[in-house]
C-alpha cells in the first residue's frame, strides 16, 4: 500500500487517479488547500495533518505501508517571502515529524516533490541536477533543507529516496473530471483562462524587460499528467531497488515566455485576451528551462504532452469546473 501524503491537492490528486490503477492508496490530506472532492474514490483517504505525529502513526499502524510519495506542501514563492515561518513549519517541520514516524515504522522508501525553485537564479540556459542550487527565497530554502536531510538519512538509516524537482505544472486530467484550483489563483495558466471565460477583466504581464526574446519570462510548464507517469516510474524504481538515491528535474526541455502562453491560450481557445504589462514580480527568475535527459535516460521517462495539449486540457476543466 502506498501513501500519498497530500493526495488532495492540484498534483497530489492528478498523481492518486493513476496510482489507484497499479496500488492499494492511502491519501493523507488536511484539506487546507486540497479538495476531497478531487480524491480518487478507489483511494482510501484520511483526513488528518502532517505535522501531528498522533495522525500519522495511526495511518502507519492502520494500514502496510509501503513507501510515501509526499505531495503536501505550500508553494508560493511570494507567500514564502512575506511568511516564512508558515513555510518552514509545514514544509520542513511537518515532513520532519512524517519522517521520524517513517523511521520508527521502518517505512523508508519517500518519493519527494521538489522544485526549480531550488536553483535560484541560475546562470545557465538549461538546467542540469548538477546545476548549483541557491535558492533565492523561503520557499526554495525549505524545499531544499528537506533534500538534505533525505541524503543524511539515507546514509544514517539506509533511507531510500527520489526526489522530484517539478518546473511549473500545469494543465488538467484529459477527462476534465479534476484539474487546477487554488484560492486564490496566482498561476500564470489559470488567470489567463479564467480571464478568457470573463472571470477576470484583463491579464497583468509582470515585466516586459528581462534579458529575454520578448522581454517576458520564460518557464518550463509541464502536463499535471506527465507529472504523475513521472512518480510512478519513480516509485517502481524505488519498490524494485533500483534506485535508491536520486534527484531528477521534470520538465520538457522547452522555455515558452508570458506572451507566447497568452498567444496559445488565445489559439487553443479562440478568444482574444486583453493584456496589461505591469511591473515585474518580486522574486522571479527571468528564465527557468529544465533539462529532463538524467530521468529519460535512467527511467525511460520524458513529457509527452506540449504546451497546447497543456492548455486545451485546461480550458476543457476550466469551463466545466467542480470544485
Ligand atoms: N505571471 C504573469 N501574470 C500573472 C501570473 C504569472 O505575468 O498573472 C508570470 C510570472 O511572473 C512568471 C510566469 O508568469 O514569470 C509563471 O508564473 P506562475 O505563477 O504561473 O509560476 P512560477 O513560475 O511562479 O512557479
Amino acid at each position: 500500500m502506498i501513501l500519498v501524503v497530500g493526495g488532495a491537492g492540484y498534483i497530489g490528486s492528478h498523481l492518486v487517479k493513476e496510482l489507484v490503477e497499479k496500488e492499494e492508496v492511502v491519501v493523507l490530506d488536511n484539506l487546507s488547500t486540497g479538495h476531497r472532492e478531487a480524491v480518487d474514490q478507489r483511494a482510501i483517504f484520511v483526513e488528518g495533518d502532517l505535522g501531528n505525529e498522533q495522525d500519522l502513526q495511526k495511518v502507519f499502524s492502520n494500514y502496510p505501508i509501503q513507501a510515501v510519495m509526499h505531495f503536501a506542501a505550500n508553494s508560493l514563492v511570494g507567500e514564502s517571502v512575506v511568511d516564512p515561518l508558515k513555510y518552514y513549519q509545514n514544509n520542513v517541520a511537518s515532513t520532519l515529524t512524517l519522517l521520524k514516524v517513517m523511521k520508527e515504522t521502518n517505512v523508508n522508501k519517500f518519493i519527494f516533490s521538489s522544485t526549480a525553485a531550488t536553483y535560484g537564479i541560475p546562470n545557465v540556459e538549461i538546467i542540469h541536477e548538477s546545476t548549483q542550487t541557491k535558492p533565492i527565497n523561503p520557499y526554495g530554502h525549505s524545499k531544499l533543507m528537506i533534500e538534505q536531510i533525505l541524503a543524511d538519512f539515507a546514509k544514517a538509516y539506509g533511507f531510500q529516496y527520489i526526489v522530484l524537482r517539478y518546473f511549473n505544472a500545469a494543465g488538467a486530467h484529459e477527462s476534465a473530471v479534476i484539474g487546477e484550483s487554488h484560492d486564490p489563483e496566482t498561476h500564470l495558466i489559470p488567470i489567463i483562462l479564467q480571464h478568457l471565460l470573463g472571470q477576470r477583466d484583463k491579464i497583468s504581464v509582470f515585466g516586459s524587460d528581462y534579458d529575454t526574446k520578448d522581454g517576458t519570462c520564460i518557464r518550463d510548464y509541464i502536463h499535471v499528467t506527465d507529472l504523475a507517469s513521472a512518480h510512478i516510474l519513480a516509485l517502481q524504481a524505488l519498490l524494485t531497488e533500483k534506485k535508491s538515491a536520486e534527484i531528477y528535474n521534470l520538465g520538457n526541455g522547452l522555455g515558452y515566455s508570458v506572451n507566447e502562453v497568452i498567444g496559445t491560450c488565445e489559439n487553443v481557445t479562440g478568444v482574444k485576451a486583453n493584456v496589461e504589462m505591469a511591473d515585474r514580480r518580486a522574486g522571479d527568475p527571468a528564465r527557468l528551462v529544465a533539462s529532463s535527459q538524467k530521468i529519460f535516460s535512467e527511467l525511460g521517462w520524458k513529457a509527452e504532452r506540449d504546451l497546447k495539449k497543456i492548455i486545451a486540457d485546461a480550458w476543457k476543466w476550466h469551463q466545466t469546473q467542480r470544485y
